[in-house]
């Protein structure tokens, strides 16, 4: 039998409704103020610029302010960090997003590092990790938890299910690594160095594959009924080049309980957690005033 379809636009259309009223009754409580989401763009990568203006665009259509700051590719490491700094001290804005990745010169991972913790929208900063590991309150990675979401409204069972990672990145394997043992799922995390990955992928419960090569789990790694969630996003042979992502979606979809499709699964939920964020941001950083 054909596994259930989950359907990430469709529920990621439901976040952003959500959050749109959310906006709104910020505004009305906090006198018309709005969230606001500063993304910085450095260099002239078209796909980094296609999805900063993706971002921009969704947080004008669920009522929040979005400033972009672009900066040229050779933008010297201190005028980085300058207005970084400036847009931690600027109250109109909630949320600070780094887009990766950076150009050569400059360190990703130590410049969104200086992001402040409360505007650290993608959940990325040292802290934001802590927090996360330490199963505190802070934001946390958006595509992650917009998985998480996808989990619940699959109906998958968490509690004590096996969960396999597969991909150990810090922007998506660890803390949804993290997220599957705070539902007190029982979680396997795979990477290269993996032995036997497609026997470990068998025992899932639910699997996750975030590696970045096209239709790398095949229908014989997937346990029968498994909820299975395709990460990944590579760029297929077709001409026009189509999505493609790391499960072999067409076979997989007549092993597994339920799957997601690539695109119109996991990639939605990423935008809709990003506004999200901002949202909760902004009313963390109300409250400590
Ligand atoms: P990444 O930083 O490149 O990490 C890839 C991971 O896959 C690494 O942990 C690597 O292991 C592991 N890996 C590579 N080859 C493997 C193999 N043959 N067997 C087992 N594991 C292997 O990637 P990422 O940033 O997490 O992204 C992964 C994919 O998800 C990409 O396609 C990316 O575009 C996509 N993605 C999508 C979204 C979205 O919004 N939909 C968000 C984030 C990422 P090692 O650690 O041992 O090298």
């Amino acid at each position: 039998m054909s596994a259930q379809i989950i359907d990430g636009k469709t529920i990621a259309g439901r976040v952003r409704i959500a959050v749109a009223r959310d906006v709104e009754a910020f505004a009305e409580e906090f006198g018309g103020a709005k969230p606001g989401l500063a993304t910085i763009l450095v260099g002239d990568d078209p796909a980094s610029a296609i999805y900063v203006n993706g971002k921009q665009k969704a947080c004008r259509e669920v009522g929040m302010d979005g400033f972009n700051f672009p900066l040229a590719a050779d933008a010297p490491r201190e005028e980085v960090v300058e207005l970084i700094e400036r847009l931690n001290a600027d109250p109109a804005v909630s949320g600070i997003l780094l887009q990766l990745p950076l150009p050569g010169h400059l360190d990703g991972a130590k410049l969104t590092g200086m992001i402040d913790p409360r505007k650290d929208v993608d959940g990325l900063t040292p802290v934001s990790a802590g927090l996360l590991a330490l199963g505190r309150e802070g934001l946390r990675p958006c595509t992650p938890s917009g998985v998480m979401t996808l989990l619940d409204a699959a109906g998958a069972q968490l509690e004590g299910a096996e969960a396999v990672v597969v991909g150990r990145s810090n922007l998506f394997g660890k803390p949804m690594a993290q997220l599957l043992l705070g539902a007190n799922a029982t979680v396997t995390m795979c990477h290269s160095r993996t032995r036997d990955l497609p026997a470990v992928c068998r025992r899932a419960d639910v699997l996750i594959a975030a590696v970045g090569r096209a239709q790398m789990v095949k229908a014989d790694w997937v346990k029968p009924g498994a909820t299975v969630i395709d990460v990944g996003m590579n760029r297929g042979n077709s001409t026009p080049p189509t999505l493609v992502g790391d499960i072999d979606f067409d076979a997989v979809k007549e092993v597994a309980g339920a799957i997601t499709p690539v695109p119109g699964g996991v990639g939605p939920m990423t935008i809709a957690f990003l506004l999200r964020n901002t949202l909760q941001a902004a009313r963390m950083q109300r409250s400590e005033r």
